[in-house]
């Protein structure tokens, strides 16, 4: 799903408050970090047998654009995806 402009916004104002103090990769120490234009999911593992809730957890990914370390947040809590479906 990619982002549209209202969310690439959306995502850079999250970004701005929650991840500010020490935005250094903690990997190699640089601050370049580039938010990826999709979102992605994470799906939980299904020990025991399928998982009829097929649990996701979508994800606003950011990666170091110089040694390429991730770091996710959840997209929900980043204001990236109403109730209802996408947008918001
Ligand atoms: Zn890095």
């Amino acid at each position: 799903m990619a982002l549209t402009q209202k969310q690439q916004e959306q995502a850079v104002a999250h970004l701005d408050q929650h991840f500010r103090d020490n935005r250094r990769c903690y990997v190699c120490g640089k601050n370049q970090w580039v938010i990826h234009p999709q979102l992605y999911e994470l799906m939980k593992l299904p020990l025991g047998g399928a998982d009829p809730e097929r649990s996701l957890i979508p994800l606003l990914v950011v990666e170091c654009a110089d040694c390429g370390h991730t770091v996710s947040f959840n997209a929900k809590k980043a204001g990236l995806l109403s109730r209802g479906g996408i947008g918001g």
